[in-house]
């Protein structure tokens, strides 16, 4: 507080004209008294007309009756208080309802929730529909085509640096995939009320392949993940004969039955009927209330290292594939080759050392694909680790992807702290002579030497 006002002090002192410099009347001395009394005149009109400018345009903002006294204070306590009524507004649970929307029917708990009327021949039907529409195909130019979706809450976060944090994280996500030539969704909406939170993403899953059949892969990836490697792609190829594929080791999964065997912070969906089933069967745990209650103590009992809490989609989709693995294991890939999802706690304080061996495009340990913030609630308020930490993560996470779009233009980040930039290259008259050096869409040329 008294450093800032010992700068701003120093800045405005630094802008008021000193007089001890030329005579104010200094320019004017050289003129003939004729110039000199028009020009004087002409002066002084132009000044009242900038008078009469300025208080015709205060009037327009401030108002005549903020003129007198702190219109400035007035004007920031309306913003406030407009501010929080809107949060009110939208943080209120009153929902003004449709005359035209169906009573909502109350969930039956003998009933097997279910995420809509079961879809049996989707392979076909989607088959048939890619046939009349070749306008848009699954594949293009021999890739398979990805639909990366993300989305958080539909209310403003807790507190405001969770809002900034993911709008870069979303910011981060535009970034890869409009490198990479990936369609990106973003959704604020429950599409289920009953699948709130953590659970919102099955209902969305299955509402966009469905109406996108022309996807060949959904890729959900949570808010609090950033792409780490710019560069990175998925090996799709290596997943021709598997529908999900989502980080994870066997051993945690049959072996120790840990809560945290895979993670669903990052993971895809091959579009088709198998997925449409395994949701399905995923989704009965979710309903909030008792039986996502009571489905948490089964969850707890059977998975080791699971805390006592409500049931989770990721201990549930664990849960489904132990307790069915005949089922369905044989089309779930557990990828750990790569980081699909990487804990962020054992990488971010290792960027540096990164920097210095390894380069992007590698994906692993060496340059993470994807650093997740699991714990950190970033958009909430009680997350698992001190909020300082997690904070200070996820701007190193940020600028260290960060830089990597940036070395695109020819910048980079001060340090992984900082928002400032600075120049890495010259700009040059002849800017095409190196276009394909810097673009990282093209490894083979200029992504590995960051
Ligand atoms: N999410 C959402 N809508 C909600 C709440 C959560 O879309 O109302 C998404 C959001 O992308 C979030 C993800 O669900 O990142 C999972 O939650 P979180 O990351 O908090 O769980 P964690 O990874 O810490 O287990
Ligand atoms: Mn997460």
């Amino acid at each position: 507080m008294g450093l800032d006002n010992l700068t701003t002090q120093k800045r405005t002192g630094a802008g008021i004209p000193t007089t001890n410099g030329r005579p104010a009347g200094g320019r004017l001395s050289g003129l003939p008294r004729g110039r000199q009394i028009h020009k004087t005149f002409n002066n002084i009109k132009i000044t009242i007309l900038c008078g009469f400018v300025t208080i015709l345009v205060l009037r327009g903002t401030i108002g005549v009756g903020n003129l007198g006294g702190s219109g400035g204070e007035v004007e920031n306590q309306n913003l406030i208080e407009e501010t929080n009524r809107i949060l009110a507004e939208i943080r209120s649970d009153g929902d003004p309802s449709d005359p035209d929307d169906p009573a909502e029917s109350e969930i039956n708990p003998n009933v097997t929730y279910t995420l809509g009327p079961k879809i049996t021949n989707w392979n076909e039907e989607r088959k048939v529909w890619l046939d009349r529409n070749p306008e848009f195909p699954n594949f293009v130019n021999g890739k398979a085509r990805i639909l990366l979706v993300t989305g958080s809450p539909p209310n403003p976060c807790d507190n405001p640096i969770g809002d900034h944090y993911l709008l870069k994280s979303t910011k981060n996500k535009i970034d890869y995939c409009r490198i990479h030539g990936i369609e990106i969704v973003y959704n604020m909406a429950h599409l289920d009320k009953e699948l709130a939170g953590y659970w919102a993403k099955l209902p969305l899953i299955r509402r966009l392949m469905l109406s996108h059949p022309e996807v060949e892969w959904i890729w959900w990836m949570d808010s609090d993940a950033l792409f780490t490697d710019m560069v990175f792609e998925i090996p799709l190829s290596k997943y021709d004969n598997y529908n999900l594929v989502v980080h994870g080791y066997p051993d945690l999964m049959f072996n120790q039955k840990s809560w945290i065997a895979l993670n669903t912070g990052s993971f895809l969906f091959r579009n088709c009927q198998w997925s449409l089933d395994l949701l399905d069967a995923w989704a009965p745990m979710g309903p909030k209330g008792p039986i996502r209650d009571e489905a948490g103590k089964i969850l707890t009992a059977n998975l080791k290292g699971r805390p006592a809490f409500e049931a989770d989609d990721q201990s549930a989709l664990i849960y489904l594939l132990i307790s069915k693995k005949d089922e369905w294991m044989d089309k779930v890939f557990l990828e750990n080759s790569y980081y699909l999802h990487g804990y962020w706690a054992g990488l971010v304080d290792r960027y540096e050392e990164m920097i210095e061996k390894y380069h992007p495009g590698l994906g692993d340990e060496r340059w993470p694909f994807v650093t997740h913030f699991v714990g950190c609630k970033p958009c909430g308020s009680y997350g698992d680790y001190p909020v300082e930490r997690c904070l200070r993560s996820m701007e190193r996470a940020f600028n260290f992807a960060d830089n990597q779009v940036l070395k695109l233009y020819g910048f980079r980040h001060r340090g992984l702290l900082s928002p400032k930039i600075k120049r890495i290259r010259n700009e040059t008259a002849t800017p095409l002579e190196f276009v394909d050096q810097f673009d990282i869409r093209r490894p083979e040329h200029g992504g590995h030497s960051l």
